[in-house]
């Protein structure tokens, strides 16, 4: 292998700010974690309820592991399926208000999985210019023509749905929280624009899920668009604490998934001990009120604080708040001067955010205290 040219694109990285490194944590996740030895406070997780080193889950997945061991041994449709992977999913399809759910082993797995399967290259995604990048990656697996509209703009969507013919295989897909803008996706105007032009709606909930909505089910059911999207995709992984994913919608959908997606179909089951931690989590969070509203609190808190300091928080409405800095190597000087004051913030950078538009992206906990968000404003004041 010729690693001169592997050497050479590291430098080019590395030139333009936008080289990527690894730190290490060596605690639980939380509020306050040790990275590379030294405790900090956090603020870069998505594990906005502070369920990634719950008691009571780390309870249910002990005793998972007593009663079925470690790994699934197989694929789900060889050996895998096992009865916490289907307890899970009757849970979800519930608390969903859907017919199904499919587990997925990821968040990145089920987009990939869910696209590629439904779409082909006859068809067409329409997609939001900031979706996650797993949405790109599964409409170029389908090899559908991907249309992206920007970001959150319903004339253009509207436009493109209009000149499209009426017979072809159509999927609106959008985030319903943006990943790095902490905003939400105008999913009504989406769902009715789907409806009159015969679109499929797919949602990627990851961030709404456990934070947005009075059951706390995600955007769907905060806007009452329950039974008006057609695959509600979320993930296990931030605000349940947990891992993994779900498809949520009709039993016809997931069927179709079980016999069509690869991402599905050619992996291994998610460990059970997992599937039976989620089952807890989605119980927490169903009765979450609380740590919903003091998350909000928390959020709208720092938000309003950061904009009277002049930070650009962008159009963030949730506890994904970002402060744009617009250059890449200024982004990462800013996160090693917080980090030097004990706060752990991250720099995101292209290609994960557009050109120009490097920013630090800040996660709000319900378990932060007042005390921790007055001492990252403070820091923040003597960038
Ligand atoms: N969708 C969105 C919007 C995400 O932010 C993420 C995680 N960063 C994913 C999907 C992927 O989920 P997972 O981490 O479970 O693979």
């Amino acid at each position: 292998m010729n690693t001169a040219i592997l050497k050479k694109d590291l430098q080019d990285l590395e030139s333009l700010g936008i080289y990527r490194t690894l730190k290490t944590v060596d605690s639980p996740q939380g509020r306050e974690i040790t990275l590379e030895g030294k405790r900090v406070l956090n603020f870069c997780s998505n594990d906005y309820l502070g369920l990634a080193n719950d008691t009571r889950i780390k309870k249910a997945a002990l005793e998972a592991i007593e009663e079925y061991g470690l790994g699934a041994g197989a694929s789900r449709l060889v050996c895998g399926n096992m009865g916490p992977h289907e307890r899970l999913e009757a849970d979800l399809a519930r608390f969903k208000k859907t017919e199904r759910a499919l587990l997925f082993s990821s968040g990145y797995m089920a987009n990939t999985g869910i696209i590629s399967a439904l779409m082909d290259h006859r068809s067409v995604v329409l997609s939001d210019r900031l979706n996650h990048a797993s949405i790109i990656d599964g409409i170029i697996l389908s090899r559908a023509k991907l249309m992206r509209y920007p970001h959150a703009d319903m004339p253009a969507l509207r436009e493109i749905l209009k000149n499209l013919p009426a017979a072809k295989r159509k999927l609106i897909v959008t985030d319903s929280v943006f990943s790095m803008d902490g905003d939400r996706a105008p999913l009504k105007e989406i769902v009715n624009l789907a409806g009159h032009y015969e679109a499929m709606v797919m949602v990627d909930e990851a961030h709404a899920f456990g934070v947005l909505g009075k059951r706390g089910s995600g955007l769907v059911e905060e806007l009452g668009l329950e039974g008006q999207v057609d695959i509600q995709m979320g993930t296990l992984s931030k605000a349940a604490g947990s891992f993994g994913a779900y498809a949520c919608g009709t039993k016809i959908l997931c069927d179709y998934l079980i016999n069509k997606s690869r991402s599905f179909i050619y992996t291994t089951a998610m460990p059970p001990l997992l599937a039976q931690a989620s089952r807890v989590a989605l119980q927490i969070i169903r009765q979450g009120d609380n740590l919903r509203r003091q998350l909000q609190l928390n959020a709208n808190y720092l938000r309003a604080e950061l904009d009277t300091l002049g930070f650009d928080t962008m159009n963030s409405s949730t506890p994904i708040i970002p402060i744009l800095v617009k250059d890449s190597l200024r982004a990462v000087a800013m996160s090693k001067q917080l980090l030097r004051q004990g706060i752990f913030v991250q720099a995101i950078r292209p290609p994960t955010v557009p050109m120009d538009t490097a920013r630090l992206r800040l996660t709000v906990m319900a378990t932060h205290t007042q005390d921790d968000l007055n001492q990252l404003l403070n820091a923040l004041k003597t960038l």
